[in-house]
């Protein structure tokens, strides 16, 4: 029976890039030394972090004018570096609140000094919608609108953007970076830890057009766009081991037909799981359907202990790590791009068994 991951992040990889790594974990390309055991200065190591960008620039198309960079602090330390990095003119910026991580990210650059409004909410819909601007943003009052793309924890995701009027967007891509498709155009900046659709935690993915780029002072070095910038995410030790994976996972998406190819997957497994559970008169998911998530689907019985037997029972049939976070209880499929539809099949035949069983 084969087990597969169901989990948020760190989340389930590639096989194939598994069995690579596996393989060439003693010796990288016949050199006698570990990945894990080589400098961030030698030239293996610079091969791989110049192929890893490339593929990552053909994957999401990602202009000239913007520059990659691999950071660490995962997401959460963007919701510093974004603001400090970015919001120097106005100290100001607008927040769609979609959910815990909006929140999450609101929090921190207030706690930072800076002003946040929060320009839409679907707090008082638990959630389960999108929220939209209230009004217009004014141009020239704040230096970014942050949005979450996809809300990992309340499984919806921003299929269309919102109008921003020339505001820049900051997009958290954490949880659908690579999984669909957006044009990196309409974003000033795009940041997302690697742990869910990329490789394993460690690395931070930070796309931002250059000219938003300068130098701030009383900047941690660690968070300093520029300086990763002028020395090509170099500026330190950086997590050589997970740029490794990931840049293997770049590979392993480029081969099997890069990002179109993964949204047309994740439509399908996403949609097969919606529909049983549209279906079912056991489970639901309670998010209105053009908001659904392609990579995060929540639902629930409606009763905590029979919520806790569904696990159980998926967790009996090799179908691991499907409790739902705490703030939406239930259960939770992340169908991250490595998950094969095989998983969701298998999930939903489960659920199948489990609801005619409790019928
Ligand atoms: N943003 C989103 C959308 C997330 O899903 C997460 C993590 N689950 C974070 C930010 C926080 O990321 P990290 O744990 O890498 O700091």
């Amino acid at each position: 029976m084969p087990t597969y991951n169901f989990a948020a992040g760190p989340a389930v990889m590639p096989e194939p890039v598994i069995n690579q790594i596996q393989r060439e974990l003693p010796s990288l390309g016949g050199s006698g030394m570990s990945i894990t055991e080589i400098s961030h200065r030698s030239a293996a190591f610079t091969d791989i972090i110049e192929r890893a960008e490339a593929d990552l620039r053909a994957l999401m198309d990602i202009p000239d004018d913007y520059a990659v960079l691999w950071m660490q602090g995962g997401g959460t330390g963007q919701f510093a570096a974004a603001p400090l990095n970015l919001a120097t003119t106005h100290q100001r910026i607008a927040l769609l609140d979609s959910g815990h991580w909006a929140v999450r990210a609101g929090d921190e650059a207030t706690s930072l000094g800076f002003k946040v409004d929060v320009v839409g909410s679907t707090k008082a819909d638990h959630y389960h919608t999108l929220p939209e601007l209230a009004h217009p943003l004014t141009a020239g009052t704040y230096d970014y609108l942050h949005i979450t793309t996809n809300n990992t924890i309340e499984g919806t995701a921003f299929h269309q953007l919102p109008a921003t009027n020339g505001t820049t967007l900051v997009g958290d891509m954490s949880s659908n970076i690579l999984a669909e498709r957006y044009n990196v155009r309409d974003f000033g900046l795009i940041f997302a830890g690697a742990q869910k659709n990329l490789g394993p935690a460690g690395v931070t993915i930070v796309i931002v057009r250059r000219d938003l780029v300068h130098q701030v002072s009383h900047l941690p070095s660690m968070l300093n766009y520029q300086l990763f910038m002028d020395k090509h995410s170099l500026y330190n030790t950086p997590p050589v081991f997970a740029i490794y994976a990931c840049g293997l996972v770049l590979q392993w998406l480029r081969e099997q037909g890069g990002v179109d190819e993964m949204e047309r997957r994740n439509r399908e497994k996403s949609g097969r799981l919606y529909d049983f559970l549209d279906e079912s008169k056991l489970f639901y998911n309670p998010v209105t359907s053009n908001a659904r998530s392609l990579t995060n689907v929540p639902f629930m019985t409606g009763d905590a202990d029979l919520d806790a037997q569904v696990i159980a029972a998926c967790q009996a049939a090799g179908l691991m790590n499907l409790k739902g976070h705490r703030s939406v209880g239930g259960l939770r499929a992340s169908l991250y791009n490595a998950l094969p539809l095989a998983a969701v099949d298998a999930l939903i035949d489960c659920l199948y068994h489990f609801e005619k069983d409790h019928a």
